[in-house]
């Protein structure tokens, strides 16, 4: 009998959402599960690669800002092309699509959505030294919130005033995102497990900044007691509708069984798309 799914995060949460079939191959089955722990670059489709590079490198530049090491645009240009290279030598992508043509694309891709972010208000205040006390994180670290454990911390956190700030970057956003707010509320779970930050809803903002068609966008959220207690049943209701497709697939025993996505855009960067009956 299998374990019950405990693990809530974006990532799954919008994995679960677009695709269940999807979403069971990465998450549910021991045979898949074992192999993308043990090859985590080798399922990622170029355009992802370019994504998951871009922010890596972003973060790179967060330390070194953090350090007052300021980049160069030569030096953000370099140090992307650097990561996709590196990193298009871990995917499978390389010996089975030949990535000489795509990388090229893919750094001046890498490089663009990074310089725009840099741009970004927020950020410029940040590399401008306008925001004195601030510190990023990467969302490695669980929240345990009842018997969930919960990936929700924020990427960057400042304060001003006598205000807690807590941001969360996109770096590839869909265009419609019914639960944005309740999605970014998940960032004051992470804040009631910090024993320095206060406890109380007001004396925080949230936002949200996410890569739409071509251009980076802003979200505030103005947290409340409400809405941070329908984020809590928004993660208790996915883990739930995820254990009972877990239910499911251990019935049927069969992946192709699994529903597969509304809206076949999002086939396009599927690892699993070898095979998978909407090409039927
Ligand atoms: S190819 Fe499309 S339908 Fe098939 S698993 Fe991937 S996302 Fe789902």
């Amino acid at each position: 009998m299998p374990s019950y799914v405990t693990e809530w995060s974006l990532t799954r949460r919008k994995m679960f959402c677009n695709c269940a079939r999807r979403f069971t191959i990465k998450y549910l089955t021991d045979k898949y599960r074992e192999f993308n722990k043990n090859h985590p670059a080798k399922r990622l489709s170029p355009w992802d690669l370019m994504i998951l590079s871009t922010r890596q490198v972003f973060f790179q530049w967060l330390e070194d800002l953090h350090r007052n090491v300021i980049w160069s645009d030569k030096m953000l240009y370099s140090t992307i092309k650097l990561k996709i290279i590196t990193n298009s030598h871990e995917t499978d992508y390389q010996q089975k699509h030949g990535l000489n043509f795509d990388k090229k694309i893919l750094i001046s891709k890498g490089y663009a959505r990074l310089k725009k972010l840099i741009r970004q208000p927020l950020l410029k205040k940040l590399a401008r030294g306008g925001i004195k006390e601030w510190s990023y994180h990467e969302r490695t670290k669980v929240v345990t919130f009842g018997h969930l454990d919960v990936y929700c911390s924020p990427d960057i956190v400042f304060r001003t005033g006598n205000k807690w700030n807590l941001v969360r970057l996109n770096f590839q956003s869909e265009i419609k995102q019914p639960y944005l707010d309740l999605e970014l509320t998940t960032m004051l779970l992470w804040s009631k497990s910090n024993q320095y930050l206060p406890n109380l809803e007001s004396k925080f903002n949230i936002y949200g900044i996410f890569y739409q068609q071509g251009k980076w966008h802003q979200k505030r959220v103005r947290p409340s007691k409400k809405g941070f207690q329908e984020t809590k049943q928004l993660l208790e209701n996915d883990v739930h509708q995820m254990n009972l497709l877990q239910k499911e697939f251990y019935r049927t025993k069969d992946i192709d069984a699994m529903p597969l996505t509304n809206s076949p855009s999002y086939c396009k960067r599927c690892p699993y798309k070898t095979n998978c009956p909407i090409n039927a």
